[in-house]
């Protein structure tokens, strides 16, 4: 499943390759689950337009659109395609010549003649048609993790008492926090992930809005030098693996204190600390 660091890196990725291009004609396929808005409506309001950004929002794409008849250049965004890669989803930019993979939902032809596909074998990926003079913009329902404040961060945890790693998976809370960052920010700001998040000090849930920061921010550097492989023609995925320091390290010597790393199922996850360095 793309975690943050790769929608991020994803969305870049298509940004720096299809912003200010014009959508000329769209295929669909024929499987009705990716598609969120109608394929036929689909189809007919992407034609024409123009791509004047692409960005994340929580784990989505949201490729931002000019209204029908406006020019590239024009800044205000008129629609959005709203693209959720689900467990298998990928976005690519292709050449027209680039074989079609199996499994591909969607091919845009842009007018620079490249292609933008989606490709889901498990079609848990949805796509999302939105006119902004009639809908509101796509909105993420949790905060931003690279972005929340500190006294936002503490309020969202204030009176939960939920397990502090189930807080952080709830994506009404924080947006796109997948399992593996869940458990490497807890070890490095050194809380147990079964704590209950009202029990979890200021200064603890200060460590940990800035251990996620660093975490996510640096996943996103190591996939931004292999995004040339990860929407490259031939779709190869070129994520950089981050080196854990406790996610599936079962069993293995804590990297800080040689504790072997202990593995429990918090919120029905896997979920992997150290009961040494993590209290
Ligand atoms: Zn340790």
């Amino acid at each position: 499943m793309p975690e943050l660091p790769e929608v991020e890196t994803i969305a870049r990725g298509v940004d720096k390759r299809v912003r200010g291009d014009r959508i000329v004609e769209v295929w669909f396929s024929r499987h009705p689950q990716p598609f969120k808005t109608p394929r036929a409506r689909q189809a007919r309001e992407l034609a024409g337009r123009a791509i004047l950004a692409v960005h994340r929002t929580g784990k989505h794409i949201v490729c931002e659109l000019s209204s029908s008849d406006a020019k590239p250049d024009a800044d205000a965004s008129g629609a959005q395609w709203i693209v959720h890669l689900g467990m298998t989803g990928r976005l690519l930019v292709t050449t027209p010549e680039t074989p079609v993979a199996p499994h591909t939902h969607a091919r845009l032809t842009l007018a620079s003649g490249r292609e933008l596909r989606f490709v889901d074998p498990r079609r848990f990926g949805r796509l999302e048609f939105r006119d902004l003079h009639h809908a509101a913009a796509f909105g993420a329902p949790g905060d931003e993790p690279l972005t929340i404040g500190a006294d936002q961060f503490a309020a969202l945890f204030r009176g939960r008492r939920l397990y502090i790693k189930a807080a952080l998976l709830n994506q009404t809370l924080l947006a796109g926090v997948g399992n593996i960052y869940a458990d490497e920010s807890l070890f490095h700001a050194g809380i147990r992930p079964r704590r209950r998040a009202n029990r979890v000090a200021r200064a603890e849930l200060d460590r940990l809005r800035l251990a996620l920061r660093e975490i996510l921010t640096h996943a996103i550097r190591l996939g931004g030098s292999s995004v040339s492989d990860y929407v490259g023609a031939d779709g190869e995925r070129g994520f950089f693996q981050l080196e854990h320091c406790v996610y599936l390290r079962t069993g293995e010597p804590c990297r800080r204190c040689q504790t072997p790393i202990r593995r429990i199922v918090v919120a029905g996850r896997g979920t992997h600390f150290c009961p040494k360095c993590q209290r």
